[in-house]
């Protein structure tokens, strides 16, 4: 018997008809894309909603939503002859970036603000083999410098600025609608750079002109109490929350975010770390989704505007952005581990249950 090859999966590959791609643009892929719509069980009701769902785009190689629009940025890189890309991080990026450089063979340079990155983004940064910058500074200053060097310098800068991380990403948007059969009526994402809204509203769009949806979800994004500058209508000099992967204060996509909340008739708020951490325990507990903190704050805001009233029923989906393995330090902060310690014998074990 032979073996069937298996079909060649990614982003680049299932949604060829909706990039800007051309015979040119190597077809690179980690598997990315196709994540898992999982319809939530328990937190539904907490947020007034009739349906709630889950986008796993935690699912990605990479462990985040970076990936589906890396894998575009890098393909056209090295399309137009780069053979080194660069880029700033709160660290689900430079992740990313540095496995699809790895794969690729070529260079990645990663500028993170030093002591701000969770350990599991760290050891991926690592582990791919970039060339690590660890700024004394923040997001915003980091990718201030990112962009004079690729300016500068014959490197790509592959952000969220550049638009082709953009394109990829809207292919979320595209597969809600195919799982759901139309688009639905919220669509809940945490925002810091504002790239991945800025992306989810263009992909939704594109869905409804093509006729692969009826309707425009109306937009609702969430941002940090402490690290909260569209909410607030002015940049945040020193911005602070346990969402480090949120951690801005200057989004370079401010703009279309809010043209994003605006056109769609949603609403950018903000949570507090406490309000993001008791949706972070609740997914884990309630739902058995393990995500970083940055990804409950959509979680969170749908909780609290649940709470007040602001949501009577329908269909919403949530974008659960990282996986909670890129945080370690935070989890075990904040679940109350219940260990207790025991001989290995059944008798002793027993003991240690109270059985
Ligand atoms: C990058 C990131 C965000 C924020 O996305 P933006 O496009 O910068 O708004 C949220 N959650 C996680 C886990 C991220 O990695």
């Amino acid at each position: 018997m032979t073996k069937a090859a298996a079909a060649p999966r990614g982003v680049l590959h299932r949604w060829a008809e909706i990039l800007p791609l051309s015979d040119k643009t190597p077809r690179i892929s980690l598997g990315e894309g196709e994540t898992p719509l999982v319809r939530s069980v328990h937190l539904a009701g907490l947020c007034g909603l009739d349906e709630l769902w889950f986008k796993l785009e935690m699912c990605n190689p990479t462990g985040s939503f970076k990936d589906r629009g890396m894998v575009v940025a890098v393909a056209k890189a090295i399309e137009e002859g780069a053979h080194a890309i660069m880029c700033a991080s709160t660290g689900n990026t430079s992740a990313s970036a540095a496995a699809y450089a790895a794969r690729c063979g070529i260079d990645c340079f990663v500028l993170v603000p030093g002591g701000k990155v969770a350990a599991g983004k760290m050891a991926q940064a690592i582990a791919f083999g970039s060339k690590i910058i660890e700024i004394d500074g923040n997001f915003d200053e980091a990718l201030n410098a990112a962009r004079e060097l690729t300016a500068r310098h014959p490197v790509a800068l592959v952000n969220s600025v550049n638009p082709f991380r953009i394109q990829g990403q809207k292919t979320a948007a595209f597969e809600i609608c195919e799982s759901l059969g139309d688009a639905p009526d919220i669509l809940a994402i945490p925002v810091g750079n504002a790239g991945n809204i800025t992306a989810y509203w263009k992909g939704f769009g594109e869905c409804a002109e093509l006729g692969r949806a009826t309707l425009h979800p109306r937009m609702y994004g969430f941002q940090a109490a402490g690290a909260a500058p569209i909410v607030r209508g002015e940049p945040v000099r020193e911005p602070h929350t346990v969402a480090t992967a949120i951690r801005i204060g200057n989004p370079a996509s401010w703009k279309s975010a809010v043209s994003a909340r605006d056109e769609s008739g949603g609403l950018i708020e903000a949570v507090t770390d406490d309000e993001i951490l008791e949706a972070y325990r609740l997914l884990a507990h309630k739902e058995g989704l393990f995500v970083e903190p940055a990804s409950a704050a959509s979680i969170a805001g749908l909780m609290k505007l649940g709470r007040e009233g602001r949501i009577r029923g329908g269909r919403a989906a949530a974008v659960l952005t990282g996986n909670g393995l890129k945080d370690p330090d935070t989890a075990i902060a904040q679940y109350r581990p219940d260990v207790t310690k025991a001989s290995a014998t059944a008798e002793s074990v027993e003991r240690a249950l109270g059985w």
